[in-house]
């Protein structure tokens, strides 16, 4: 009988509980708000994954779990990028059409708000390694033996083209990713756009060197050919890596042309990486100052912070106060509010706030500094 009660108190405690959201239900969505300030106002920011692969090259799934996973996630746009050159199942799925794998995504993203934009992955050794086209109109055109036709073949499609795992060990031994005289060429040539940071489950500082020396644009992929939710470990609360496209509007054409313009950042393990161009204004609108108060006639004031994104920020406190309640670092609660209390000596009308982000690199081993004025009622 003690055990029923107890049990039956447990049911209405969390039936009490109902209205606030399961402490052991992970929501996957991906969500980083639109952004508006600096040189960026007016932005979508859109969620992309623009590298996987199924069964059309050496994946595991059908074209349509890839839509499926995609929207779990709520993503707005993916490409299914086959290998060319390397097709593993080819005896059991013969498929002359390398155009196959995205059309039946595409398809299967009808009954959903997902684009679909056709894409291939060049596949070759050192150099040029592997690279993904996007937004071509035939992918059988890219199958030629010289690969300097493959990206001639993108180009004359208006391909966005970009460099996949740069690091990855099974091409560079040392996991360093290295400009190379034919990626140079192919850069100079307007053929080669963009550079993965971030691959599956590595991200490269070396790359993102690169990118920043070569005015390429930031890329952040999931590479997946398993499943996300195992790959990724969804259920405990992980993600894949994504590319936020700042976009004029939701649709393929924009996310090109933000592509071509570099207006990207990469979300990848609870880390963003992002020219300060596209970071700062990302920062701005994800964190904001809901209130601000006094605590009675003492000089602590407690500041409300909200984060209107997934990351769980990182903060450096680099202010000229000291926190009531934390040390030097404090972390910002994702898609929620995080208090604080500032100690400033005397009671303000106006104060700022300054801090390092952490868990944010604009170039490699620098940080942006979010700047934050908090004004009392
Ligand atoms: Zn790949």
């Amino acid at each position: 009988m003690k055990y029923f009660l107890a049990l039956f108190f447990s049911c209405s405690a969390m039936g009490l509980m109902a209205q606030a959201p399961h402490p052991h239900t992970h929501d996957r969505s991906i969500h980083f708000p639109d952004i508006n300030s600096g040189g960026m106002a007016g932005y979508r920011t859109l969620v992309c994954d623009f590298h996987q692969h199924t069964v059309f090259s050496d994946g595991s799934v059908w074209p349509d779990i890839r839509v499926q996973e995609a929207v779990r996630d709520s993503l707005d746009a993916i490409s299914l990028t086959e290998h060319l050159e390397y097709q593993p199942h080819k005896d059991d799925l013969p498929h002359p059409d390398r155009n196959r794998s995205n059309a039946i995504a595409q398809q299967a993203a009808k009954a959903h708000d997902l684009i679909v934009v056709n894409g291939s992955e060049i596949t070759r050794e050192m150099p040029p390694g592997h690279n993904n086209a996007l937004f071509i109109t035939d992918a059988n055109k890219l199958v030629v033996d010289d690969p300097y036709k493959a990206f001639e073949a993108a180009q004359q499609q208006g391909a966005f083209v970009f460099w996949n795992h740069p690091n990855w060990v099974a091409q560079t031994k040392d996991g360093i990713a290295k400009l190379t005289d034919m990626h140079r060429q192919l850069i100079a040539k307007k053929q080669l756009h963009g550079i993965e940071v971030v691959n599956e489950s590595t991200y490269s500082d070396e790359a993102l060197q690169i990118a920043l020396d070569n005015g390429l644009t930031l890329m952040g992929t999931s590479d997946i050919h398993g499943l996300i939710d195992w790959q990724f470990r969804i259920a405990e609360g992980g993600h894949r890596p994504v590319t936020l496209v700042f976009a004029k509007e939701r649709s393929a054409e924009a996310i090109k042309e933000a592509l071509f313009d570099r207006r990207t950042a990469v979300w990848f393990d609870n880390m963003l990486i992002a020219r300060e161009r596209e970071m700062m204004p990302l920062l701005a609108a994800s964190i904001k100052v809901e209130k601000a108060g006094y605590i009675g006639p003492s000089s602590v004031c407690e500041v409300l912070l909200r984060n209107d994104s997934d990351a769980e920020f990182i903060l450096f406190n680099t202010s000229e106060y000291t926190l009531h309640e934390h040390g030097e670092l404090l972390v910002l609660n994702p898609n929620g509010t995080t208090k604080i209390q500032v100690k400033t000596r005397e009671q303000l009308p106006l104060f700022n706030l300054s801090f390092d982000v952490l868990n944010c690199v604009t170039a490699p081993k620098r940080h942006p500094q979010l700047q934050l004025s908090v004004k009392l009622p």
